[in-house]
């Protein structure tokens, strides 16, 4: 018992470290790690996928390559859950969809590759909503996935299988993807720390496609620690992926930081248009604002008046990408095919209209549309320009500011079944995460309080591209400051193991 609990409450680099000095093996931790997701699943729904028998040919290979010397990193022999929609090898990849039910991808995204390098064991696939559009985990074919602090409520979307998985103690790490926060925003409503790397810092080969020019693989821990270690194991260039960054990134030399805070998300009295965030929220990034203050930081409050607009913009953005991207699941490649079609035309029709769920076929019209004659230069090129001004915006806060802090989301979770019967709300909630996305900003969410309900609230950081040094470095420092919070799961660590 005592045990159990032990290996369960250690962070991914204490894992690490404990299994190099022999003080259990490989096959000891994945088995304590596997009870607690057998436990656990039947409450919560992180997982679509676990194949046990790939998992313990996985470990043998890993206990061996670390014994051998093959595996010599911080990470070697910790578990990590991946969400489904990053292809791996032999293992199926839904995308939370009933297309893609039953698709075994024949090759694996980059990021696997170099986790596998790492001595890191794959435990499952993770449930994200479908094709990665949402914000709550209630749109996937495979059931809703419950947030562990407190089952009536969700976890947060698109990731929010991965940031359950870690903050519940199923696995220490995660990865997950971010198009418009899918990291930051599940991490926020679950107590952990999630990042959104720079547009082009990790690969997206084996990424499957939502909106291109702003998907990103990102990593989820529950210290940012944790993050850092796992982030530097998948980051880098990558000859696979046409938009992967040659960039050297930017060391972080330690100073007196200035930070810009976004007035128009906390001040009620401001006669912007912003979506305000929750009085407890506000406090919440209030009392964040003040330890840094105390330990040095220059916090100075600024108005962003275009980055009001990125809702706007990158709905419109995200739709046409996905609306092309989706093109390809049609029946013929790969995935679901229906069995009606009497002909060709008729079984692209079935196969799309019964394999993809109400949200998919939303955004799919919606973006169609956006790019169609006549109305491409009001929607789609609108977006584009706008998207520029978002970004000149930034720029322009990084003339002054070393980075810039703002709440992750305007509310803690909401409950389940309260948010997909209003879209365009659902798509409201996502005011302070998708600029990051339009301008390929480097972002991280960390917890920052609890709300009165008992809810975690997370903040972001965000700062010029390929920074993400800085980022690491002040959300480490703010950590210490804040004390333990989001290193406990919402379920207690001995409640079931
Ligand atoms: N909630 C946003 C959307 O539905 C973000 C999703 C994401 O980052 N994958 O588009």
């Amino acid at each position: 018992m005592e045990k159990k609990q032990t290996i369960v409450e250690m962070s991914a680099l204490e894992l690490g470290q404990a299994l190099k000095r022999g003080d259990f093996s490989v096959e000891e931790s994945t088995a304590i790690y596997r009870d607690r997701i057998k436990a656990l699943e039947p409450k919560l729904n992180a997982f679509i996928s676990i194949e046990e028998e790939r998992l313990q040919a996985r470990v043998q290979e890993v206990k061996e390559g670390i014994a051998t010397g093959k595996y010599t990193g911080p990470l070697a022999g910790v578990p990590v859950a991946i969400k489904d929609n990053i292809c791996t090898h032999g293992l199926r990849t839904t995308c939370g969809s009933k297309i893609l039910e039953n698709f075994v991808p024949t090759y694996q995204a980059e990021v696997i590759n170099r986790l596998e390098n790492a001595g890191m064991i794959i435990m499952g696939k993770t449930n994200m909503d479908e094709f990665a559009m949402g914000s709550t985990t209630e749109t996937s074919a495979y059931g809703i996935t419950r947030n562990p602090w407190n089952e009536a409520y969700v976890p947060g979307g698109s990731s929010g299988g991965s940031c359950v998985a870690v903050a519940a103690g199923e696995a220490p790490l995660a990865l997950g993807s971010d198009t418009g926060g899918s990291i930051r925003q599940p991490a926020s409503h679950c107590g952990v720390v999630g990042l959104k790397p720079t547009y082009g810092r990790v690969s997206r080969y084996g990424l499957i496609a939502y909106a291109s020019s702003m998907d990103q693989i990102g990593p989820i821990g529950r210290t940012v620690a944790d993050c850092k270690a796992f982030y530097e194991v998948i980051a880098g260039y990558d000859a696979k992926d046409s938009t992967s960054s040659k960039a050297e990134p930017v060391p972080y030399i330690e100073k007196e930081l200035r930070i810009a805070v976004p007035k128009n998300y906390l001040e009620s009295d401001s006669d912007s248009k912003a979506v305000k965030a929750d009085l407890e929220v506000c406090d919440a990034i209030h009392q964040a604002i003040r330890l840094l203050e105390h330990s040095g930081a220059k916090i100075e409050y600024v108005s962003m008046p275009m980055a009001e607009y990125a809702t706007q913009a990158y709905y419109v953005i995200a739709c046409a990408e996905a609306s092309s991207n989706l093109a390809r699941f049609d029946g013929v490649k790969y995935g679901y095919r229906s069995a009606g079609g009497q002909n060709l035309h008729c079984m692209y029709r079935k196969t799309r209209a019964e394999g993809f769920g109400k949200e998919v076929k939303r955004r799919i019209m919606a973006g169609a549309y956006a790019l169609s004659e006549g109305y491409y230069e009001a929607y789609y090129l609108k977006a584009l320009k706008v998207k520029a001004l978002i970004q000149a915006e930034f720029e322009k806060i990084f003339e002054e500011y070393d980075c810039i802090l703002a709440p992750v989301t305007p509310t803690v979770a909401p409950m389940v079944g309260e948010s997909l019967v209003h879209p365009i709300k659902m798509y409201q909630s996502d005011a302070y995460t998708v600029a990051v996305n339009l301008t390929g900003l480097p972002a991280i969410s960390v917890p920052c309080g609890l709300s009165g309900s008992g809810l975690p609230i997370g903040m972001q950081l965000i700062a010029n591209r390929f920074e993400e040094e800085k980022l690491f470095a002040l959300a480490g420092k703010y950590e210490v400051l804040r004390g333990e919070l989001g290193r406990k799961a919402g379920i207690s660590w001995n409640e079931t193991v």
